[in-house]
């Protein structure tokens, strides 16, 4: 029997993407399905993303396990490319590339390549992370063109950096920065991730970038997908593998951490920081087994947590399924627990877990 698997709901993927183009009606969608498709599973997650107009990845390796197995959508480079020698690469995977140096750029137009490679050029709007400085726009702009390498198509790109909190400014400022400095001139137009889709009309562009809510998580502070109408397309389960009984005031698990003050039942879980569940998750982090909520308690450990079922628990047996995460028990929820946001646990998730596409 398997123990620790991510389930996917395929048609909650489908319904997800959907609702992207129900946000952004008049934009293209650029998947977003870095880091293993936030943990989902690069592939398959490709695979079913049929309506998507192009995928995103942030490095070459990413992109280039999409084309083994494939995938022949156009790929943007998130991250872009290192050097000169990643060029023919790129070339040769039809890969479009981020530009956003100046290295990349003298890169570029030292390289002698048999075609030219089409580039977004990503401006820093605030984000103050990648990206070239607007007042460098101009020039970088002309020169790009310029370039035979680039082709004539050299789009562009910012990204938000607080587009999560609707009552922070900045993301009107950096909607407006962009728009000021490409204004007029008409190649694609990329802003949004998945909170700038969600919250942020006026940053659509041409084209969006949806990560997170893709998955059914939402990318806003202090709600939960469903609030977006977003379906969670991972339930990360595992089977409880002993029940036991425990006195009062014994010190359970590594360190001693937890003893409960009355005489209780544990459900010991085969799941832990080894595949990927936060190490940190606090006390009385939800788990559900059957279909009732019940707390961990103590350390969580590399292969297994124990999970407070209380006394008078006599249903629960081994075997039993446990769902860690899921359309029930939103992962933005146990994120909070755990001090931590809901990408880190998707992406966290370790190769041990296997996976279920449904
Ligand atoms: N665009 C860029 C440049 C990113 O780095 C990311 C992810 O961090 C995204 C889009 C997608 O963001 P989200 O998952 O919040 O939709």
């Amino acid at each position: 029997m398997r123990l620790a698997t991510a389930e996917i709901n395929l048609a909650a993927l489908a319904h997800n993407l959907a609702q992207v183009k129900g946000f952004a009606p008049n934009s293209k969608v650029m998947a977003v399905l870095k880091a293993n498709a936030y943990g989902h599973g690069l592939v398959t997650i490709a695979q079913h993303l049929n309506n998507a107009d192009a995928f995103a990845v942030a490095r070459i390796d990413e992109g280039l396990a999409l084309r083994a197995g494939g995938l022949t959508k156009p790929i943007v480079l998130l991250e872009g490319f290192f050097n000169k020698a990643d060029l023919p690469i790129l070339l040769a995977n039809n890969f479009q590339t981020i530009i956003h140096d100046e290295y990349q750029l003298a890169a570029l137009e030292k390289a002698k390549l048999d075609a030219p490679i089409t580039c977004w050029l990503k401006v820093n709007t605030g984000m103050h992370r990648l990206g070239i400085a607007p007042e460098q726009f101009e020039a970088f702009y002309s020169r790009l063109q310029k370039t035979p390498n680039a082709k004539n198509t050299v789009n562009l790109m910012t990204h938000f950096s607080c587009a999560d909190d609707i009552d922070n400014a900045k993301t009107v400022q950096q909607i407006t920065l962009f728009d000021n400095l490409v204004n007029g001139i008409d190649q694609a137009h990329c802003l949004s991730n998945s909170a700038g889709i969600i919250a942020w009309p006026s940053g659509h562009g041409d084209w969006v970038r949806p990560g997170l809510m893709l998955y059914g998580v939402s990318p806003m502070a202090n709600s939960i997908g469903q609030q977006h109408k977003l379906k969670p397309v991972m339930r990360l389960t595992t089977r409880v593998i002993a029940v036991r009984d425990v006195p009062a005031n014994e010190a359970v698990g590594y360190g001693g951490r937890w003893k409960s003050d009355k005489p209780t039942k544990l459900a010991v879980v085969a799941m832990g920081y080894g595949d990927g569940y936060p190490r940190h998750a606090k006390e009385g982090t939800p788990v559900i087994i059957g279909k009732q909520r019940y707390g961990i308690v103590g350390s969580v450990a590399m292969d297994m947590i124990s999970v407070d079922i209380g006394a008078n628990e006599h249903n629960i047996k081994v075997g039993d399924r446990v769902t860690m995460w899921g359309p029930d028990l939103p992962v933005e929820e146990i994120a909070l627990c755990a001090g931590t946001i809901p990408y880190e646990l998707l992406c966290n998730i370790t190769p041990r877990v296997s996976y279920e596409y449904q």
